[in-house]
């Protein structure tokens, strides 16, 4: 079987899953102060280093969530909440199109239910990319303090956005910034300091670490309303005895995601198969192509190939890749992402994305194209 979604989940490293089973084998409360809750929470606050090193923020302001929904979710209603004096009040939340739901689903629900607030979506261009002009002018306009959330690099296209001149921008508008660097974290270098990030979110399970598990890190003086009251722990931003196994397990994965390993060898393997599609299938499309993209994602299209049945197809033929766009009753739902790009519909029904991981191989590659071939041949057939 080849797997070539690690944009969805990227299996645990053996250095990942070595470290759940050490922490599994300790067992003990990190709360607790006896030598078996020392020990796990020697573990977890080792593994906050960890986490804070891969995103060039202080231990201190790594809160570990149950993954990166919760740590955008997080994120979203504990600023709206931490800023509530009239003065620094949240009124407007400015969200790129391209956001995964964790992001836009809250902050439509927050400008549902917080009186005052209202949402609105940043547009990008054509190759996926935050159209920053387009954010000045919404900074420029309108009255109260704002949230901007703008993602490092997307999750469908891989297209990395541009964070300096996001951050510059938010920051000449006294506003604040949320960074999901979900996708970004191994492939690209992320700091949460020079990314100007207020709030910056990460996950587990996309960097060869453990399902369940994320960080948020807030910036030291960004307001801050915990929701997840309980027992303190996390110094009283996120309630609830401590994931040990889980943390054990990310902190693994982020020393090594921090060292960007892969980087070399992704964008080579990455390329090769861009470069053998066009050849093979040269009306082939991949988007954001012209655009600066993390080292791991392609996402494309083929004249004539609908993406779902094109997952299902691939997936009997042993080759597990996703697609952007999702049929339910019967409807085909539609990349957002690609729809904010402005693809045609009949074009983004086509959307399939390979995601490349730490344990991805040329014959990979040659199994996703061959795959593919078959795939056309079989439509062409028909
Ligand atoms: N943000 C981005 C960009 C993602 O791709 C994902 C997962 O697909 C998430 C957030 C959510 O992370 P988790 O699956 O850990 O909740």
């Amino acid at each position: 079987m080849t797997y070539l979604d690690h944009n969805a989940t990227s299996p645990p490293r053996p250095e990942s899953a070595a470290a759940v089973t050490h922490a599994l084998s300790v067992g003990g409360n990190p709360s607790s102060v006896h030598a078996a809750g020392r020990a796990a929470r020697a573990i977890v606050e080792n593994a906050r280093e960890q986490v804070a090193q891969l995103c060039g923020a202080r231990a201190q302001d790594v809160i570990f969530t149950g993954g990166g929904t919760e740590a955008n979710a997080t994120a979203l209603w504990g600023a709206v909440h931490g800023a509530l004096d009239a003065e620094a009040r949240l009124t407007r939340l400015f969200v790129s199109a391209i956001e995964h739901a964790s992001v836009h689903a809250n902050a439509v629900a927050i400008a549902e239910r917080v009186a005052g607030i209202r949402c609105e979506r940043i547009p990008v261009t054509s190759e996926g990319t935050l159209d920053t002009e387009a954010l000045r002018v919404m900074l420029r306009e309108g009255k109260g303090r704002t949230l901007v959330a703008v993602m490092a690099a997307n999750n469908e296209t891989g297209v990395i956005q541009p964070l300096e001149d996001v951050a510059k921008l938010v920051n000449d508008a006294n506003a604040l910034l949320l960074v999901d660097a979900v996708q970004a974290a191994g492939k690209i270098k992320i700091d949460a300091t020079a990314f100007g990030a207020d709030y910056l979110a990460l996950s587990a399970h996309k960097i060869g670490g453990p399902q369940g598990t994320g960080a948020l890190v807030v910036r030291d003086g960004a307001p801050f309303a915990t929701f997840m009251l309980g027992g303190g722990q996390e110094r009283g931003r996120r309630g609830g005895t401590e994931n040990v196994a889980g943390i054990a397990g990310f902190g693994a994965a982020a020393e090594i995601a921090a060292e960007l390993r892969d980087v070399a060898r992704l964008t080579s393997l990455r390329d090769r198969f861009e470069g053998e599609l066009a050849r093979r299938l040269p009306r082939t499309i991949v988007f954001g192509a012209r655009a600066p993209r993390i080292c791991n994602t392609s996402n494309f299209a083929i004249p004539g190939i609908a993406a779902e049945t094109a997952v299902m197809a691939l997936d009997l033929d042993g080759v597990m890749v996703s697609s952007g766009a999702a049929c339910s009753s019967g409807k085909v739902r539609l990349s957002h992402v690609l729809t904010a790009m402005g693809v045609a519909d009949e074009v983004a029904r086509g959307g399939l994305r390979v995601s490349f991981g730490w344990n991805s191989t040329d014959q990979d590659v040659e199994a996703v194209l061959a795959a593919l071939d078959r795939l056309v041949s079989r439509a062409v057939a028909a």
